[in-house]
């Protein structure tokens, strides 16, 4: 700005900045736009473009938000009732044979990935003979690998019992088909129904909580317990999810969304392609548990000011008063021996709820926004602590999150007098910088949307082309050449940079553009069909 003032002028100018926030929030316009220099090759000619920031948390940019979360939505009404699968194959016995290889093949991957990450594979080892079995009585002849892994180098296999737990109840064996997609069945008139379901899976008890979310004996209540099934929640929905697929006999596709209860526990909404009988489905559950092998961290060694000290010349952390240098990760799981127990067990609750959904129903837009509501909140946001109780339940939680270790590189294995995987100087117990044991996340750590991987069919850039694609045919815009532009980032040392205020007003404008361009072009058509309009929303 320039010239001077007045007061009253000055007094205007953050309530003009901030009515032009509320306009482009209100026309879905980024807050946060990025600047972008257009140029085209053939005449020389530069433009300046607004691109959104793109980010997922409304606590960053909320029309970004509600336009990731609307293209959630999209991907998920997309999959649910899909028809036909591009890899959909009549069922034959080799292909029962294809199934049970394709699933060996996957368990093999998250092993070596767990392995390279230096996490134990006790729990996928059991997976893998499991399904060896399987492999077998399909007729396969021989082994896929040993069980071990691919290459010869691997170290000496940890003596762990890989048998299933007693106590969980068995697996119920499958006799169905391979394929993806759901069945479909006729009504006497004709009309072909392809029901789908709506899942959702949460924790166990802890103790007995009140309305508010809170317990109603916070004493007795078992923050250990819900910290560790927080942390462990990803990978025993991935174990369930195998354990699904076995016994259905085909690649079940799933459309996940993780947000936490009112008791800060992770609960997990799904969309499930195909229905699967509730008896069933109970029965998955009951059998479906996580084993961590990890050490043990009853015994705390080191804790206030005595802690490990790091010791240069050896690269390893030792007992301050002693100089004894500390059990390192792979010696402490060496010394997890066949008779111990695993450090936890994760399993779902029994509670959970079922519901089938037809294709393209009401109830089915109901569950989409079930799946979605929370995508653009962090875990934390969706249920903000209001009284004192729940804030102390809050703090409580995080303070049992504190000390947990969330990897095998945490910090806090340093208390329990052992040298986190891949030490390195200046680790403090307490002060580790995982995910899990941010307040904000209640322990867990894992994706917001979980998604298979044969669900639509398309990636999320794929779904966020196609709306493009919709919009610039409903505008009948021309498509430019992308070889004829080339574009570049705009700096602040740049004679044609535009300051944030500027470029929200840019985006205003471009909205506005767009929404007249776009109720023209309606009116043109005749009305739309009301699935185009939701997912065609906002460029
Ligand atoms: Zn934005
Ligand atoms: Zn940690």
């Amino acid at each position: 700005m320039t010239g001077r003032q007045t007061r009253a002028e000055r007094a205007a100018y953050p309530l003009a900045r901030d009515a032009i926030r509320k306009i482009a929030e209100a026309s879905g316009g980024c807050l946060r736009p990025v600047q972008l220099r257009r140029t085209d090759t053939a005449t020389g000619e530069t433009v300046s473009v607004m691109v959104p920031c793109g980010a997922t948390l409304a606590s960053i940019c909320p029309p970004c938000a509600e336009r990731a979360k609307l293209l959630r939505a999209a991907q998920c009404r997309e999959g649910w009732h899909l028809e036909d699968e591009p890899d959909l194959a009549p069922a034959a016995p080799d292909e029962m044979q294809e199934f049970w290889l394709i699933l060996r093949a996957e368990a093999q991957l998250c092993r070596d990935t767990a392995e390279a990450a230096g996490q134990d594979t006790t729990d996928y080892d059991e997976l893998i003979g499991e399904l060896d079995t399987e492999i077998t009585r399909a007729g396969v002849r021989g082994t896929v690998t040993n069980r071990n892994g691919s290459d010869g180098r691997q170290r000496a296999r940890r003596s762990r019992s890989t048998r299933r737990r007693q106590d969980a109840a068995p697996l119920p064996a499958g006799k169905i088909a391979p394929r993806t997609t759901g069945q479909v069945y006729s009504a006497p008139d004709g009309k072909r129904y392809r029901p789908s379901m709506f899942l959702t899976l949460t924790c166990d008890s802890y103790g007995k909580v009140n309305d508010d979310g809170t317990p109603a004996d916070a004493a007795s209540y078992d923050y250990t317990r819900a910290a560790l099934d927080a942390i462990y929640f990803a990978a025993l929905f991935d174990r369930f999810i195998q354990n699904l697929r076995r016994v259905l006999g085909y690649e079940a596709q799933y459309f996940g969304g993780v947000e936490p209860q009112k008791r800060f526990a992770p609960h997990l909404h799904l969309a499930v392609r195909g229905s699967v009988p509730r008896p069933l489905l109970r029965q998955v559950l009951a059998a479906t548990y996580h084993q961590v092998w990890w050490p043990a961290t009853e015994q705390v060694r080191f804790a206030g000011d005595r802690l490990p000290a790091w010791d240069e010349d050896s690269g390893n952390y030792v007992d301050p008063a002693t100089g004894e240098v500390l059990q390192t990760w792979d010696a402490a799981l060496d010394a997890i021996g066949p008779t111990d127990q695993p450090r936890h067990v994760a399993r779902f609750g029994p509670k959970f709820d079922a519901q089938g959904v037809l294709a393209g129903s009401k109830d089915a837009e109901k569950c989409i926004g079930y799946l979605t509501k929370y995508l653009t909140k962090q875990i934390a946001e969706c249920h903000v602590p209001e009284t004192g109780a729940q804030r102390a339940h809050a703090a409580r939680l995080t303070e049992a999150l504190r000390y947990e270790p969330c990897s095998p590189a945490c910090a806090n294995w340093l208390r329990y007098g052992i040298q986190p995987k891949n030490a390195r100087p200046g680790l403090v117990p307490g002060a580790c910088k995982g995910k899990a044991h941010r307040p904000e996340h209640f322990g867990y750590a894992g994706r917001r949307v979980l998604v298979s991987r044969k669900w639509s069919g398309k990636t999320l850039a794929d779904h966020r082309a196609d709306r493009k694609a919709w919009l610039v045919e409903t505008l009948g815009l021309e498509v430019p050449d992308p070889a004829r532009y080339t574009w570049a980032q705009v700096t602040p040392g740049d004679s044609d940079y535009l300051p944030p205020e500027r470029r929200l007003l840019h985006v205003v404008a471009d909205r506005a553009r767009w929404k007249a361009a776009l109720t023209e072009a309606r009116r043109r058509a005749g009305p739309p069909a009301a699935d185009l309009s939701a997912t065609g929303r906002a460029a």
